[in-house]
């Protein structure tokens, strides 16, 4: 049965909602190896053998959302909040522009108010004048008003990240508070797209009572939105979180289950849509340390190597075993890059990356 669909999805034709979830639900050793080399197959045909690397930096743990799966959630009181200042983000930057990262990206937790988006503002437009516009820089800093978002691209920033984190409405209902809502996180994907980003969405696998024909439905909303980027990982619990105290921390057998699901997903999605950036988490490496590896081997295309102040690693905890915490930039370029050239493929070293998918939709 899985060969017939994975014939199907060599000769591109398009897989409905049952053949999605089929391929998710395979466990067999022989046919998870098929399924991983015909996205590899689709994967060289589309975007090549060369892993591109987006310097993170997380540069903030504020956050005004209380989602209760996350280890920065505002009402974690065990976290020490930090917030760099415009030098140290700007730093990092050109850091990462030294290391010959085509790309940046910005992360932080949530807010809205003006000081904040002034400064990233700000920070985003000295960083595009420094690197003379080489630099791709990206942001993920969640749920903002179309205006923010047009300043934040006019400043210089050309992708966005933003996970809609599932597609069930159930699943969303109950991972998160009733004030946060999955309408609004569709809106501003949608003016993120309205704005001219390439724009990036992902979920998390693995969340409590979460189906393969939820996955299956999540991918073709990918599609349905036509998205460039995707970044999804892995749900890992926090024990400072209502979720993760409801969850018992991962055995090594389920940290097994949760890689095997993470890299199913990175393939599926490769079979399905082809010709966009698929990152491969940092989430996979917790699980393993060559997790992210794997994810390559199974079709994704970028990685994001954290460029962030050491010091500041072990305040951002989004959930338990976050790895490179006790590393410096340094250490992660090193290591990274051998890494890579061990599984065959090349660093896209000074290059932005941007998916071939982006290109397509402009030609339009
Ligand atoms: N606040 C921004 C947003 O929501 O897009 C960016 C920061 S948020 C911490 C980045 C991502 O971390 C979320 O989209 C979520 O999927 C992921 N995350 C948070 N807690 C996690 C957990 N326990 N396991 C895996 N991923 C998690």
């Amino acid at each position: 049965m899985t060969d017939v669909i994975l014939a199907k999805a060599k000769r591109k034709e398009e897989l409905s909602l049952e053949e999605i979830a089929t391929l998710l639900s395979i466990t067999d050793p022989d046919e998870l190896q098929a399924l991983y080399d015909c996205a590899y197959f689709l994967k060289e045909q589309y975007v090549g053998k060369i892993a591109y690397f987006r310097g993170i930096i997380e540069c903030s743990n504020l956050c005004m959302k209380d989602c209760y799966y996350c280890g920065i959630r505002k009402s974690n009181t065990n976290v020490e909040r930090f917030l760099m200042n415009e030098d140290e983000i700007f730093k990092e930057a050109v850091w990462a522009f030294e290391a010959e990262y085509g790309s940046c990206v910005i992360q932080s937790g949530e807010r809205q108010d003006e000081v904040y988006i002034s400064m990233i503002e700000r920070v985003v437009g000295r960083i595009k004048e420094a690197t003379k516009g080489e630099l791709g820089i990206t942001l993920s800093l969640g749920e903002q008003t179309e205006e923010t978002y047009a300043r934040w691209k006019k400043a210089g920033a050309s992708r966005y990240l933003l996970r809609i984190e599932t597609t069930n409405p159930e699943i969303y209902a109950r991972i998160h508070p009733a004030d946060h809502s999955m309408e609004v996180r569709k809106e501003c994907l949608a003016a993120l797209r309205r704005t001219g980003y390439q724009v990036g969405t992902g979920v998390m696998m693995g969340l409590p009572g979460q189906t393969m024909e939820d996955l299956a439905n999540d991918i073709l909303f990918l599609k349905e939105i036509d998205i460039d980027m995707v970044g999804m990982g892995p749900y890992i619990p926090h024990g400072d979180t209502p979720m993760g105290q409801e969850i018992p921390a991962y055995t090594d057998e389920k940290k097994k289950e949760a890689l095997q699901l993470g890299l199913k997903m990175i393939a599926v999605t490769r079979i399905v849509l082809r010709d966009i950036n698929i990152a491969a988490a940092t989430a996979l490496q917790a699980l393993e340390y060559t997790g992210r590896e794997q994810g390559l081997l199974c079709g994704a295309n970028v990685i994001m190597p954290n460029v962030t102040e050491t010091d500041y690693r072990s305040k951002y905890q989004l959930y338990d075993n976050k790895p490179c915490t006790d590393e410096n930039s340094s250490m992660c370029r090193g290591c990274l890059s051998g890494r890579i050239k061990g599984i065959g493929e090349t660093v896209g070293f000074n290059e932005r990356g941007d998916a071939p998918h982006f290109y397509k939709r402009m030609e339009k």
